[in-house]
């Protein structure tokens, strides 16, 4: 199998993030589009996008028979037939539109290559799945690539703005990020850190894999202007700040994988009060939307680039304020790997209310964790996270697993000083109790360390059955 890597994939690299750099303007700029701009815009994507598949991917040619390219607008998204992950895993090679591009081509060359490159030409592969369900394998071709990474960065752009202001009028050097994500993978954090780092002002890379411990001292040595991380990995940064140990102030903390609660949040912002705290949902299938450091947590849905539809557990459309059961996916930018109208089973809560900011974007007030991660017993759920205040509340608690049992959950932590397991419990108890599970068994118990995925993500709950 032929593909690019060493001295050719460096210069190919030079090239796509060249490109990058040259679409951000553009991209920013659409960011303050009025509504009828982005329904336009969307509504012509649309058509792009299905006159491509049905040209190209006998699979969507097949299901999409009955819809009419010429004619067909988002709202007409009800009429088409609901894709899966393994829809797409077992028709790969009839969905993918790049010529000569199989799923067993790109997973011979996932297993042999050992840095970042590009196959069939200049496309690039993203794989994921380690916390729950299949795992899956996307392509992306050049523009598409470039295009996921600024839909989610251009909502740094207004922060990056007052950084620039500050930084001109302390010392005029460039500004320093730290990113502490996945290890050399596949996992989109690390393929899209690798093409589009600027080769002038690098991200520092840190693995999630490593302990705090490890972490401190080289954040300190670097401390950076902009912290990107996963949101599990807070609780331990907090308790090393909170003990005077990281010593770090950054200007931007940037969430972009995993997701983040209202406590997490609340800790981020505590610990570093100066810091905007930007979150959004990205997922391999297509980064969907972008953070805004005005959206009080919540962040907007990049509608020009993809349309999401909220969706219930029999797929109706639910209101904002509402939490959904999962989305339908609509990726307008990704030509190589068509994903139309593609269940996720995130749960999201939608905001109508204008946004500060002044977009004409919609609102994602929170995405409430995955629906597999739900805790079921009998006829009622629970959903975890809602018991994570218990935990977040006891700063010595650095990283947990919450693991569903027959009536009730078993607490794994990790702590940096005392922890209360008696109130640990109680306040549990008490989450469990607020969604009607009475006398609910709770056990918590005190380990050494918590396994991580291979991207270094902790799964933080786990049911009983998925
Ligand atoms: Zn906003």
């Amino acid at each position: 199998m032929d593909y690019v890597k060493g001295a050719d994939f460096e210069s190919q690299r030079a090239a796509h993030y060249a490109f990058h750099v040259t679409a951000m303007p553009h991209l920013i700029g659409r960011m303050s589009w009025p509504r009828e701009q982005i329904d336009a815009h969307r509504t012509k994507s649309l058509r792009n996008l299905l006159r491509h598949a049905k040209a190209h991917s006998p699979w969507h040619a097949r299901r999409l028979a009955h819809i009419d390219a010429e004619r067909a607008t988002p709202a007409d998204l009800d009429d088409f037939p609901v894709m899966t992950k393994s829809d797409l895993m077992d028709n790969w090679d009839e969905i993918v539109t790049v010529p000569g591009a199989t799923r067993k081509g790109a997973e011979a060359v996932l297993r042999e290559a050992r840095d970042q490159f590009y196959i069939w030409g200049d496309h690039t592969l993203l794989a994921s799945g380690g916390t729950g369900g299949r795992p899956g394998l996307f392509v992306y071709d050049w523009a598409s690539m470039a295009v996921n990474w600024a839909s989610m960065s251009r909502g740094m752009s207004r922060s990056l703005a007052r950084l620039a202001v500050r930084q001109f009028e302390s010392a005029g050097r460039p500004y320093r990020t730290a990113a502490v994500v996945a290890e050399q993978s596949s996992h989109g954090s690390y393929v899209m850190g690798r093409l589009f780092s600027n080769p002038m002002n690098p991200t520092k890379r840190l693995s999630a894999w490593r302990t705090i411990e490890e972490l401190v001292p080289e954040l300190n040595a670097l401390d950076p202007h902009i912290l990107v991380c996963y949101p599990t990995r807070v609780p331990a940064l907090a308790a090393a700040a909170a003990a005077g140990e990281l010593k770090i102030s950054p200007h931007i903390v940037f969430f972009g994988s995993e997701h983040l609660s209202d406590g997490g949040r609340q800790l981020t912002q505590k610990t570093w009060p100066k810091a905007d705290v930007l979150t959004c949902w990205a997922t391999s299938e297509g980064a969907g939307s972008f953070p805004c450091a005005l959206a009080d947590g919540g962040f907007h849905v990049s509608e020009d680039l993809v349309v999401l539809e909220p969706v219930d557990a029999a797929g109706r459309p639910v209101k904002p304020g509402e939490r959904s059961h999962g989305v339908y996916l609509t990726n307008l930018f990704n030509k190589a790997m068509p994903i139309i109208r593609y269940h996720i089973d995130d749960i999201f809560e939608m905001d109508d209310a204008p946004c500060p900011c002044g977009s004409a974007y919609r609102k994602v007030r929170q995405v409430h964790g995955r629906a597999f991660e739900l805790f079921h017993y009998g006829s009622m759920f629970v959903h975890p996270l809602a018991l994570e205040l218990a935990v977040l509340e006891q700063p010595s608690v650095i990283e947990y697993q919450l693991r569903q049992t027959a009536r009730g959950a078993h607490l794994l932590y990790r702590q940096a000083g005392p922890v209360d397991a008696g109130r640990l419990r109680l306040r549990i108890a008490e989450g469990f109790a607020r969604y009607g599970l009475r006398e609910p068994e709770i056990t918590v118990e005190e380990v050494a360390e918590l396994k991580r995925t291979a991207v270094g993500k902790l799964q933080k709950f786990v049911p009983l059955v998925h």
